[in-house]
């Protein structure tokens, strides 16, 4: 077996899934030659971002080399990190494997040592709590079928999906010529007709976030603003002017999605007299 990278290309790491010492995990091999399985850190990094990707927070990691085994036959002296778990948590995978293999330093041919040192045997058992079967491990090991990568139609699962992805180094997607659709039971809310015109009369075209004016004209002559509820409807807002401001999009899109979110939404209560929590 071999692990593959995004692409489908096979890479130079062999690999195998399976129980050794009685411990299912995913095999990963870096001893012989020094050409053979030459694309085991590549391989070991995809394995890390991949177990993140389905939602892996920690690990148990094993020494697996022969040598190893024939020294420390019992598997809990070859656990390679301190902790019970070894964490998944980390700026990216690269780093996480190399903290990975900064344990791994901590053990010669034969057993545990004091200073660290190079480990020449890599062989590496990883351990996944209550993944005991093929199924788990195949997309780890082949890529691309993790659920990060599924089309979804709940649009904060997108973004979430989203914020992951854009920290990746991305190629061109081919995307989908006809998305699936999903039907979906919705509330949608009666709004007041009134209360939306009075609030975009009172604000005379000016944004009450940013001070800005409209960004453009309407087909009837009036500026372009849009009305938000400060307190959504959704959390039981009410569609009453003490809690509606007439903002511009950019400002708009803020209030939803910006870091800042919760200090401009208190700045509209500190600035226009009319809202109420
Ligand atoms: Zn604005
Ligand atoms: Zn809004």
């Amino acid at each position: 077996m071999h692990v593959y990278d995004e692409s489908g290309n096979k890479l130079d790491a062999e690999c195998s899934i399976g129980e050794e010492d009685r411990v299912y995990g995913l095999i990963l091999e870096s001893w012989g030659p020094s050409l053979r399985n030459k694309d085991y850190n590549i391989a070991l990094d995809f394995i890390i971002e991949r177990l993140i990707d389905s939602g892996v927070e920690n690990i148990i990691v094993y020494l697996a080399s022969s040598t190893s085994r024939k020294y420390m036959p019992s598997i809990d002296d070859r656990k390679i990190h301190p902790d019970q778990y070894f964490s998944l948590m980390g700026n990216n995978p690269r780093d996480i494997r190399k903290e990975m293999c900064s344990y791994q330093a901590h053990f010669s041919r034969t057993g545990r040592k004091d200073a660290p040192s190079g480990n020449r045997s890599k062989r590496i058992m990883i351990h996944v709590l209550g993944a005991n079967d093929t199924e788990f491990w195949e997309p780890i090991i082949h890529g691309g079928l993790s659920d990060l990568f599924k089309p979804t139609e709940n649009e904060h699962l997108l973004n979430k999906k989203v914020s992951r992805l854009i920290k990746k180094n991305l190629s061109e997607p081919k995307g989908y010529e006809v998305p699936e659709t999903v039907k979906r039971v919705q509330k949608f809310y009666a709004r007041d007709p009134l209360v939306k015109a009075w609030i975009l009369q009172q604000s005379k075209g000016v944004c009450e976030c940013c001070g800005e004016g409209a960004p453009f004209y309407l087909n009837d002559g009036t500026p372009y603003l849009e009305v938000h509820h400060v307190i959504p409807l959704s959390s039981s807002g009410p569609d009453t002017v003490s809690n509606c401001v007439a903002i511009c999009p950019n400002c708009h899109r803020a209030l939803h999605y910006s870091k800042n979110a919760k200090v401009l939404m208190e700045r509209l209560y500190l600035n226009i007299d009319r809202l109420q929590k």
